[in-house]
């Protein structure tokens, strides 16, 4: 098969491995940098440029856009569906991902587990808005925050208004959300290919730390999911229109609860800790799935 690989550095863990994974079952595979692709969406058979060159029909592709880039990123992913390429992942499942507050009323709409979570621009009245999520201690968001930067708990009632207050100041979106506690530190992050949970880490803070970002220090090991983790991230995926998901859970007092579903998930983590072939795993599904003209939303 011929497969293309929308990424900005080929020399990223993630797409090496995809690279590796595709050319040792003997694909054809090619990195391109999304940014600089261009096309005419004008013509009535749409095409796509990259260095002078029109691309040629490629038999699926593997979307990996960053998030800062989702708008331009998804408008490629978008040409190549509708020239009739297979995406491993839609650019409409892919833009819906990148919002938080949609993904958190689709899952919950759907009955996904997740913790008690408020939403909130400009509230005139915060005490409110603290009491609607169940009080203190609780974990304040911004909404653009990656990486556990612009994550904090609030212990107290007190802390948590200084810190919204702070935040609202800066004209930032905010999520307010129920502190898991006993997740002690730790989430776990399901792995999702084709609606199976094909590899799960534990990713524990470091010593004191509650937020267990492996950017933030945190350490991943192997993790056994229960039967009810293994579901609730292969619905979170199926719900977002993912077929590649990395699905964050916490552990809480009555179940999993799901954080966040990312559409990128890196691999490097997932890989060293498990010692598992995801790459491999990511083009074997591509094998058996990958048809011409498949996308359902085809860009409408
Ligand atoms: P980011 O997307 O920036 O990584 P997250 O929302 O994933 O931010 O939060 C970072 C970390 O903080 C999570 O991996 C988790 O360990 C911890 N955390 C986030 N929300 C909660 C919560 N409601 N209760 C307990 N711990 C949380
Ligand atoms: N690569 C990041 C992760 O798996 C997320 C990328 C994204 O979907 O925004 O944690």
């Amino acid at each position: 098969m011929k497969i293309a690989i929308l990424s900005r550095n080929s020399r990223l863990y993630s797409t090496k491995r995809l690279v590796e994974a595709a050319q040792s079952r003997g694909h054809e595979v090619r990195v391109l940098d999304h940014l600089r692709c261009y096309m005419n969406i004008s013509s009535s058979s749409p095409t796509l440029h990259y260095r002078g060159e029109d691309l040629p029909v490629y038999d699926a592709v593997i979307p990996r856009i960053g998030a800062s880039v989702t708008f331009y990123g998804t408008a490629v992913l978008r040409q190549l569906e509708m020239i009739g390429v297979y995406p491993v992942n839609e650019s409409v499942a892919i833009s819906r991902s990148r919002d938080k507050l949609r993904s958190l009323q689709l899952l919950s709409r759907k009955g996904i587990g997740m913790p008690i979570t408020g939403f909130a621009n400009s509230p005139d009245d915060i005490q409110d808005l603290i009491k609607m999520v169940g009080g203190a201690p609780l974990v304040i968001k911004l909404l653009e925050g990656t990486q556990g930067i612009g994550v904090v708990l609030a212990e107290t009632k007190k802390a948590a208004e200084s810190v919204i207050e702070a935040f609202l100041g800066l004209n930032a979106n905010i999520m307010v959300q129920e502190f898991i506690k006993e997740a002690g530190g730790a989430d776990i992050r399901c792995f999702v290919v084709g609606g199976k949970v094909v590899a799960a880490m534990k990713r524990q803070g470091a010593e004191g730390e509650f937020r267990s970002n492996l950017h933030r220090g945190g350490s991943a090991t192997l993790v056994k999911l229960s039967p009810a983790e293994r579901k609730t991230a292969v619905n979170a995926a199926q719900i977002m229109g993912l077929n590649v998901a990395g699905v964050d859970i916490l552990r809480s007092s009555r179940g999993p609860v799901v954080m966040e579903v990312n559409s990128s998930p890196g691999l490097e983590g997932i890989e060293k800790a498990t010692g598992k072939d995801v790459a491999g795993m990511i083009i074997d599904f591509i094998e058996k799935t990958a048809k011409p003209h498949r996308t359902k939303t085809k860009g409408k």
